[in-house]
């Protein structure tokens, strides 16, 4: 497992057996308890990534079908924005540091830490995390965050005038409902990975990825490489031919017939 910790003596994977059947799902839980530990996930983290890994289970714990198409228009949109930013959160910024920072660089797109309970303390913690993970820049730190996102209250809407601000597309995971809101309504596109496909930022978002993000950010990334030399017409093309309600139709769809087969299996 790829996880900053691994390599200290009695690291995160010295704690889960190698043979252990879940071993990966309790490595990434371990992986977010020591960063709240250390204070760059809070507490109301975790109950997000438990609610996720529910979600998860139900799709296979697997990039289906649906999720691949999300991530060929989110790819396509990537390309043809003219300022994409990239939204980091604690939990993100915990999972899959090294891989945000490689999207980053690949299309050119700011790293914003955007927070929902923000302080100081944190911006700063999860700015490191970035930094070591290879960022060189990484906007939305102290009066950095200086802009505010209208229609919402206190710590919750500040972003940076270089970022979020005037981005024309945000990448998000594991976002509230509400700023996903308030991004659309400034005249944004969202792309949004989030395993909820009824959560009120997969209904408002542009693209929703319905899919981990720790699966998401390398499968992004690939495609990204894949479609970097198709004209813009041809990604135009891909990105108009999407519909967001009809692939969460399918999300949907997939994890009511999944469960009608593991009824009949038992
Ligand atoms: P909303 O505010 O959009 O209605 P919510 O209040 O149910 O959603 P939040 O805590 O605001 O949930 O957002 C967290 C979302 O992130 C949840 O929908 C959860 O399923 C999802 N999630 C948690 N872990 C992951 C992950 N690793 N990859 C993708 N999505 C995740
Ligand atoms: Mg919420």
């Amino acid at each position: 497992m790829d996880s900053p910790y691994d390599s200290e003596k009695g690291g995160i994977s010295s704690l889960v057996p190698e043979n252990h059947p879940r071993r990966e799902s309790l490595l990434l839980r371990e992986r977010l308890t020591e960063s709240m530990r250390e204070g760059s996930v809070v507490p109301q983290g975790l109950i997000a990534h438990g609610r996720g890994e529910c979600f998860d289970y139900l799709l296979g714990e697997r990039t289906n079908d649906f999720a691949m198409k999300s991530i060929d228009a989110s790819a396509a949109l990537l390309l043809i924005s003219s300022h994409p930013v990239i939204s980091v959160n604690g939990n993100m910024a915990a999972l899959t540091a090294r891989e945000l920072v490689k999207l980053s660089k690949e299309i050119k797109a700011p790293l914003e830490v955007n927070l929902f309970y923000r302080n100081h303390e944190r911006e700063v913690k999860i700015e490191r995390t970035l930094k070591e993970a290879g960022a060189e820049e990484v906007l939305g730190v102290g009066n950095d965050a200086s802009a505010t996102i209208p229609e919402l209250f206190s710590e919750r809407r500040r972003v940076s005038p270089r970022g979020i601000l005037v981005a024309d597309t945000v990448f998000l995971a594991m976002e509230d409902g509400d700023r996903t809101e308030a991004l659309t309504r400034m005249g944004k596109k969202v792309i949004a990975v989030d395993l909820n496909p009824l959560s009120r930022t997969s209904l408002k978002a542009s693209i929703t990825i319905v899919d981990n993000v720790i699966r998401v950010v390398p499968l992004l990334i690939k495609r990204i490489e894949e479609l970097k030399g198709k004209g813009k017409d041809e990604l135009v093309q891909i990105v108009n031919s999407f519909d967001n309600r009809k692939n969460l139709r399918e999300a949907l769809q997939f994890m009511s017939e999944r469960l009608n087969q593991l009824a009949l299996s038992l």
